[in-house]
């Protein structure tokens, strides 16, 4: 008896178990998605920032390159100008005709592809000598602000002008002042980049669509530009872009909007000692593109994963609540009697055997009542063993609507024999109950040919050495004086020595 209700204890506990699992599912089925997203985020977001220090070290390289490019043409250019400013300070050379003085100032720079000529002003601003001409034009360049700098600042050495268009086409003038042996000012020698220059380097490069490159002097105004915007030449870029002093370190990055396209870029530059910076521009949605298309596919992957794993939780829930429900109707058929719809006799004694336990442990009374048809045997030779089945439906009825406390039981015990379990109530109350239930089946009965019932009944608190079958028996006993007494009543258990009987 102990042994089965052992057993019957472990088969609810893994019973209770199985139902709870959906709820594990469910949360390993969530940890599992979010365990694969956040392995998969934090990819991602190391991919992305990779794909950011790729950019900027790509674009970091690339204005590397051309600024040292621009920079040695500016360089070269400016050894021509020097060499013109020192061989005007030589005594002989006033003394040489034309074509000798010309030989001796300029070198072959200035016949280079997009060299302009190289032109000496004096001190008023007018055109001395020109590298390109024998008779130089009558101008006068004494407003220019690369005449004026020069003019007014001693020692500013290589001036770059902004951009200027002459005769249709955009270049800028780079000029040096010209001293005499204590420092006064004797002119200037300027010469020319043309911006074919610039659009030639960067026609070498294969550029995006969105990519700019921008040629900058150390103010921040805006020499040159790709793609060409002649309305931004002349502006300061870094007003442009929202940032400023960004040239007070030599190279670095940062993330702007263009001024004309509102595109976000970031924007590289190399070297900012340079007399003309380069800053590289890359839009972001280029940098990403890549990194962008992976995410989409790696994202799409992991919907579809969890999608899977939803669907799989979803069928697997289904189906432990299917199996549950099918155990449920199943522990339900095997502990119910078929004919009453009350608890059969194998539940019936793993019930009293748990609470006869528990009442041991509270030190609390525990109650039985037997209860059986009289006579029964002649009623259903009177009537049938159908009309006798009804009659045990209408007594399990009755009893059924007495028996309604959480921890009560009421159990078909045998043929037409019942039996009710009430944990915690004293004999008189049990005697109490016996007495309604009766008496609801004899007045249920009274157009049933006269179905009674007699009622045993016994309550006991449970001593240590002592199994419930001593509470049943002293119920029987009861059952049995009820049926010597003339049936149709209820008797409760003698207070006898070897019982505690609760009264
Ligand atoms: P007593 O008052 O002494 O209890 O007399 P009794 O006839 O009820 O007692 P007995 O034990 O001699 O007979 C029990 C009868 O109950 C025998 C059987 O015909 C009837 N019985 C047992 N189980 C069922 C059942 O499931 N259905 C029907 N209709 N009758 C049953
Ligand atoms: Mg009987
Ligand atoms: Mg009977």
């Amino acid at each position: 008896m102990r042994g089965s209700g052992l057993f019957e204890r472990i088969r609810q506990e893994i019973g209770r178990r199985r139902r709870m699992s959906p709820r594990l599912l469910i949360f390993s089925s969530v940890i599992t998605v979010l365990g694969f997203s956040a392995v998969c985020g934090s990819i991602m977001l190391e991919m992305r920032r990779n794909a950011q220090e790729l950019a900027r070290q790509t674009q970091e390289n690339l204005a590397s390159t051309i600024s040292a490019d621009i920079n040695r043409t500016v360089e070269l250019y400016d050894l021509s100008l020097r060499s013109a400013v020192n061989s005007l300070a030589l005594p002989q050379l006033s003394q040489v005709d034309d074509t000798i003085r010309r030989l001796i100032l300029f070198d072959h720079a200035a016949t280079a592809q997009h060299f302009g000529a190289i032109q000496v002003f004096d001190a008023q601003g007018n055109l001395a000598i020109d590298s390109a001409s024998r008779t130089p034009d009558k101008i006068n360049r004494a407003a220019e602000p690369y005449f004026t700098v020069q003019r007014d600042q001693p020692d500013h050495g290589l001036y770059i002008s902004g951009p200027m268009q002459h005769r249709g086409a955009y270049s800028i003038v780079l000029s040096r002042r010209v001293s005499g042996p204590d420092g006064q000012f004797l002119g200037i020698v300027a010469g020319s980049i043309r911006f074919s220059y610039f659009q030639e380097l960067f026609s070498r490069l294969r550029l995006a669509p969105h990519d700019v490159i921008a040629v900058i002097v150390s103010d921040g105004s805006l020499i040159m530009r790709t793609p060409f915007s002649p309305e931004l030449l002349g502006s300061n870029v870094m007003a442009n872009i929202g940032m400023s002093n960004i040239l007070s370190q030599r190279r670095g990055w940062f993330s702007g909007h263009g001024k004309l396209d509102k595109i976000s870029r970031i924007y590289v530059w190399a070297d900012s000692t340079r007399p003309l910076v380069v800053l590289v521009g890359k839009s972001w949605d280029d940098v990403f593109k890549m990194w962008r298309e992976e995410a989409i596919r790696i994202g799409a992957i992991l919907l579809g994963l969890a999608i899977i794993v939803a669907g799989f939780t979803v069928f697997f829930i289904r189906e432990i609540d299917r199996r549950a429900a099918a155990e449920r109707r199943l522990e339900e058929l095997a502990t119910t009697d078929a004919l009453t719809g009350l608890t059969n006799r194998r539940k019936f004694d793993v019930t009293i055997d748990r609470e006869w336990r528990r009442a041991l442990r509270s030190q609390t009374p525990i109650a039985l009542m037997i209860i059986d048809a009289d006579h029964f045997k002649a009623f259903n030779d009177s009537y049938g063993h159908q009309a006798g089945d009804q009659v045990l439906v209408g007594i399990a009825l009755c009893i059924g609507d007495s028996v309604q406390r959480a921890g009560d039981c009421a159990a078909r015990f045998g043929g037409e024999e019942f039996a009710v379990l009430l944990p915690g109530m004293n004999a008189t109350a049990a005697l109490e109950m016996a007495e309604t239930i009766r008496q609801k089946v004899e007045l249920w009965s009274d157009g049933q040919a006269g179905v009674t019932v007699s009622v045993g009944v016994a309550s006991m608190m449970p001593g240590p050495a002592q199994h419930w079958s001593v509470l049943f028996e002293a119920a029987d006993k009861a059952l049995y004086a009820a049926k010597d007494l003339g049936r149709n009543r209820s008797v409760v258990a003698a207070n006898r020595s070897d019982l505690t009987l609760v009264a």
